[in-house]
């Protein structure tokens, strides 16, 4: 099969297992007294800055590789009731070397109620987005991008956006974009708008590119040809902001093997997921995840199936 059949082709799966994807609605949630919004955690000499979004529940049907009876059992396992698995929308900030950089920016509104909180966190949180100097986008989906597309425009108005050069060429290219079922056509429209809100200060990058200030781009490629990840080193500590290597976690460190329908190229993410939660149990490596439970920063170990997520301890100072 060539690159473009075979993208085709995953699109169209993705397409006819949308269909039957239920999100459920979802009460207004965050924001509200004693749910947690931002929180600051160090990394050697930089801090970095969990903001949540708001949640998504993600059912079965999302998913490829799974029956929904195991998909129940190991959210059961995990202590959560109910037909979806309530995963988190998170954005990080990083600050180091006088820098502020934020990886991804929620979904605005594009992705309906009980999300786009990330600006609301982040004015409660006193941060202006318009102090921050640059915006990496792990990739270019509306749940990573929509908070570029505010209602009153760009909010981010002081930021560059990096984003590597294999996101940029799948997103900008017509024939990819035309050759795919017309329901994801909004989708690469939603990219390109939010690409184009930088204008000149848009900056396409080396997928492993060194970004300055201890900051790399990892490419952690499937879940879309140029998804990345981010790597911070500072004063000899790690953390990997990885995007969207996992979305549903209790299922997902179990069985890496499985796949969602928003996967661009599902048989190459789940290989990559596979190296990568290896990696991070081996080098007891810190990671953070868009979609782990907030504020989704913690550690992989080896577990009696696949791995399991150890969430950093608070910290409390
Ligand atoms: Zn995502």
């Amino acid at each position: 099969m060539d690159r473009r059949s075979f993208i085709t082709t995953s699109l169209l799966a993705a397409a006819g297992a949308l269909t039957g994807l239920r999100i459920a609605p979802v009460a207004a949630q965050s924001g509200a007294p004693g749910i947690a919004v931002a929180q600051s955690f160090p990394v050697g000499g930089a801090t970095v800055t969990a903001f949540s979004d708001g949640f998504l529940p993600i059912t079965a049907e999302a998913l490829q590789g799974i029956t929904p009876e195991d998909f129940k059992s190991l959210l059961q396992a995990a202590y959560i009731d109910g037909d979806g698995h309530p995963s988190g929308v998170n954005a990080y900030l990083i600050e180091t070397g006088g820098e502020r950089i934020l990886v991804d920016t929620g979904t605005g509104q594009l992705m309906g109620p009980g999300l786009g909180q990330l600006g609301a966190n982040m004015a409660a949180f006193g941060l202006d987005p318009a102090s921050i100097g640059r915006i990496v986008a792990t990739h270019l989906h509306p749940d990573h991008i929509g908070g570029i597309l505010g209602p009153d425009g760009n909010p981010y108005t002081g930021a560059s956006l990096t984003v590597s050069q294999p996101e940029i060429d799948f997103w900008q290219s017509d024939e990819i974009r035309n050759g795919a079922p017309e329901q994801f056509h909004p989708f690469f429209d939603q990219a390109r708008a939010a690409v184009g809100a930088f204008g000149d200060r848009l900056e396409v990058v080396a997928k492993d590119a060194d970004l300055g200030n201890g900051i790399t781009l990892v490419p952690l490629p499937g879940h879309t040809l140029g998804h990345t990840g981010v790597m911070l080193e500072s004063e000899g500590s790690q953390l990997l902001i990885w995007g969207d290597i996992v979305h549903v976690g209790p299922v997902q460190f179990a069985r890496p093997e499985v796949t969602i329908v928003f996967d661009t190229a599902a048989d190459m993410a789940a290989a990559t997921r596979a190296d990568i939660l290896a990696r991070a149990a081996a080098d007891r490596m810190q990671i953070a995840g868009m979609h782990i439970a907030f504020p989704g920063i913690g550690y992989v170990e080896k577990a009696q199936e696949g791995y399991r997520f150890v969430p950093r301890a608070f910290p409390y100072g």
